[in-house]
């Protein structure tokens, strides 16, 4: 029986997305082809390409808005580095509240002044900070919408006129937003879109252009943008998925249809951590908490090994944290159904009769 599946990242997939992808693995549209022994520039995969670019705008609302979808190659990784390529002139601002946050404005350090303007570095992530101010004379502003290791999630965005760059490797799809309020979207596939390899870009096309830097082509969206994000091979596998993967969103009826599903899911989960004695959350405010990765921790450590072992044996696969904060993380992507959480619960009520 297939594992109930919290890894955080690569991570579950929809089963009907992973048949399809097998399916075309050893004949892709019937063509007695395999997808990946195809020529990229073949119709069938330019109609991949641009289904998976269009699905994408399509989802976050933003078509006919001046904005583009590339799927590139890097990771979210070598966004750190592209958006400050791509944005940065004199000085940019930053919100710091984890990992990957950290590692973006390390990154854009390289390349100009870089404004902290808040972290949560000091409690070692587990808040999101609020209260902060963005200046008005940086080139833009970079925020992660969701902290995959330390389980906080942004519930609010800044409303400023600076330009609006949004890490959103964790949540993307996951949530209903006014899209429109971002310059730059980035996210890479594996967390809740696809397999790794690919990373989706969505931006504002009037933003670029703007820098005095020389850009090197595989760092330039420009570039990208004008050879459709074919300027090199894609990573077809990865976006073939991805694709499948935003078709099987649309036909479950799109982000207000996930929403409500997530929100179901976190709050069965987060209720039993609140309930159960034997459980606490990492998290400080509980209004920061992630609706992707919850965080959390046994009250008495000693009941780790009974706790380990009774998750195990209810085939539940991917709960242990992260080194860097311990404890166990819950990882609910869209494609986790809410009855593998409720699975979950069970294990955590039945640690409870028997402690
Ligand atoms: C996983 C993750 C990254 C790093 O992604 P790579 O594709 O491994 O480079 C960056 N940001 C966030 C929020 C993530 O969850």
């Amino acid at each position: 029986m297939k594992k109930h599946n919290f890894s955080a990242g690569p991570c579950i997939l929809p089963q009907s997305v992973l048949q399809k992808a097998s399916a075309a693995v050893l004949n892709f549209n019937d063509l007695n082809l395999s997808l990946i022994e195809v020529s990229h520039r073949s119709k069938d995969f330019v109609d991949v390409m641009e289904n998976a670019r269009s699905l994408a705008l399509e989802h976050l609302g933003l078509q006919n808005k001046g904005y583009k979808a590339l799927f590139l190659q890097g990771g979210a990784s070598l966004e750190f580095l592209m958006v400050a390529n791509n944005l940065l002139e004199n000085k940019a601002a930053y919100l710091n509240t984890g990992t990957w946050a950290d590692k973006s404005l390390k990154e854009a350090r390289m390349l100009g002044e870089v404004i902290e303007v808040a972290s949560s570095k000091d409690q070692n992530f587990n808040y999101i900070p609020k209260n902060y101010s963005v200046p008005n004379d940086v080139d833009y502003f970079h925020c992660t919408s969701n902290n995959t290791i330390f389980g906080t999630q942004l519930k609010e965005f800044p409303k400023t006129n600076v330009k609006l760059v949004c890490d959103m490797s964790s949540d993307i799809f996951s949530r209903q937003m006014d899209f429109s309020q971002f310059d730059l979207i980035y996210a890479g596939a594996q967390k809740n879109m696809g397999p790794a390899g690919t990373t989706l870009v969505v931006i504002k096309e009037d933003i670029l252009g703007k820098v005095s830097r020389q850009i090197p082509s595989m760092l330039d969206y420009k570039v990208h943008i004008s050879k459709d994000s074919m300027f090199n091979t894609p990573a077809v596998f990865p976006v073939y998925v991805s694709m499948l993967t935003l078709e099987w969103l649309k036909d479950i009826g799109g982000l207000a249809a996930i929403e409500k599903i997530n929100n179901e899911k976190a709050a069965l989960l987060y209720n039993e951590i609140d309930r159960n004695p034997l459980f606490k959350g990492f998290v400080s405010n509980k209004e920061d908490r992630s609706n992707m990765n919850a965080t959390f921790n046994l009250t008495d450590d000693s009941l780790n090994d009974r706790f380990n072992s009774l998750w195990t044996a209810a085939g539940i696969n991917g709960l242990k944290g992260h080194r860097s904060v311990g404890g166990y993380r819950a990882s609910m992507y869209n494609a986790l159904p809410i009855e593998s959480v409720a699975v979950l619960v069970d294990v955590m009520k039945e640690l409870e009769l028997g402690a």
